[in-house]
């Protein structure tokens, strides 16, 4: 039978500019299941407050796919910070947008706690099945990153939603052990559902005419970094990495994403970078759009992933699809994804001259030719979008037989 599905993706757009401040990975998880239910028959609506692209109210996504923008009395885009204070007004316009289209959903998921608080009016009013996923947990994202500070609000309020919400869906085992440590969530309440990658999109491409069409040198030994430029990043420490490699010849690290170079975290790596004597090793690419992101990670020789926390860590999935190997610290599902000492490394310590011995390790087996683009690619051809979507589905159909719903 298929579903009415309702997705509240409220403080980001899954048609929003990836690599920026409040657009990731959430937004790709978004659009790639919504797309996969759509593709099965299911109808979605995927409801956000955030337009940068000043799109209209509803927008014709993928078939069967729409996305909704709610605003209620917000007139233009409100920021992350302040969204909380207006989640009833978007409420009442979610509230009229159902009612006008005499919809009932079968079932509704949240994506971030902003969502989740949303949510849990519809989940009252409603009376429906609320899965929530946090993709980030404030209290681990607090624990594990020295500068980042959550708010009071959000902390308090994540621990109330794995409470009130009728389950949680979490893309590793790892962020379960977490919520059971954090929140006292009980087992059967959290779905581990691991996130895919889209392999028509990413695949290695020759890495000569990349390098060539993006003009890097073919000599390079290319470092590349994909993501947005927040704290939780680690990218001090690759900064610091590259710092403890420029014995390396033809050395360079490779930046993609960020909100551009007038921001102050742009101007702050830019600075650290000429402190550490590298600045003319590194180059700010800027935000790419995810269609070309293949040229990159073809052209690289390693994807670098210095992350302090990830839920799960999309960006290491599309480089090995790419062929590509990775090194990473022990965050989000890098343990389970990179085959150490096959496709990649995953640091067991956080000094950044252990993580520059992984990267020198990858170097030294590219001059043994030691690297096979398409054996690394085959380590992760399993992990596709349509199986998470049908993990997935399976929640949603278990989680709503009890209510007798669907
Ligand atoms: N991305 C992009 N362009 C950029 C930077 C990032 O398209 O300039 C995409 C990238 O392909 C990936 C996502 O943004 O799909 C980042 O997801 P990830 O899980 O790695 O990090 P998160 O944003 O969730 O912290």
């Amino acid at each position: 039978m298929a579903l009415n599905i309702a997705m509240l993706s409220i403080h980001s757009s899954p048609i929003g500019d990836l690599g920026t401040q409040d657009t990731g990975g959430m937004s790709v998880y978004v659009r790639e299941l919504a797309k996969e239910f759509g593709r099965q028959g299911h109808c979605i609506d995927i409801f956000t407050q955030h337009n940068s692209g000043r799109h209209q109210r509803v927008v014709d996504l993928y078939d069967n796919v729409r996305l909704i923008h709610l605003s209620g009395e917000t007139r233009g885009a409100v920021s992350k910070r302040s969204l909380y204070a207006y989640l009833p007004q978007l409420f009442h316009d979610l509230e009229s947008f159902k009612i006008k289209e005499r919809i009932e959903y079968d079932i509704l998921h949240s994506h971030y706690w902003l969502s989740g608080v949303l949510g849990t009016m519809a989940q009252s009013s409603w009376d429906i099945h609320h899965l929530l996923t946090y993709h980030t947990i404030g209290a681990v994202k607090q624990q594990t990153c020295p500068s980042e500070h959550e708010t009071e609000l959000r902390l308090t309020n994540e621990r109330r939603l794995a409470g009130v919400c009728s389950g949680l869906v979490v893309a590793t085992q790892k962020e379960k052990e977490y919520l059971s440590r954090f929140d006292d969530v009980s087992d059967d309440k959290i779905t581990v559902i691991p996130c895919g990658v889209d392999l028509h999109r990413f695949k290695p491409l020759d890495k000569p005419s990349a390098r060539r069409q993006l003009g890097f040198s073919a000599d390079d030994f290319m470092v590349l970094y994909v993501g947005r430029y927040a704290p939780i990043k680690g990218l001090h420490r690759l900064l610091e990495t590259v710092g403890c490699l420029t014995h390396l010849p033809g050395l360079r690290l490779v930046m993609v994403g960020g909100d551009g170079p007038h921001t102050p975290m742009f101007r702050k790596l830019q600075s650290e970078a000429t402190a550490l004597n590298i600045q003319n090793r590194v180059t700010f690419a800027g935000r790419v759009e995810q269609k070309t992101l293949p040229q990159y990670y073809s052209a690289a020789d390693v994807l670098a992933v210095p992350s302090y926390y990830e839920s799960f860590g999309l960006v290491a999935l599309e480089a090995l699809a790419c062929g590509t190997p990775v090194v990473t610290t022990p965050v989000g599902a890098m343990e389970k994804i990179v085959k150490d000492g096959v496709t990649g490394y995953v640091a067991t310590d956080s000094d950044p001259k252990h993580f520059a011995r992984l990267i020198e390790a990858i170097w030294l087996k590219k001059q043994q030719n030691g690297l096979s683009p398409s054996k690394i690619r085959a380590s992760v051809t399993e992990c596709t979008w349509a199986r998470s979507a049908s993990l997935l589905l399976e929640a949603y159909r278990s989680a709503s037989y009890g209510q007798q719903k669907i």
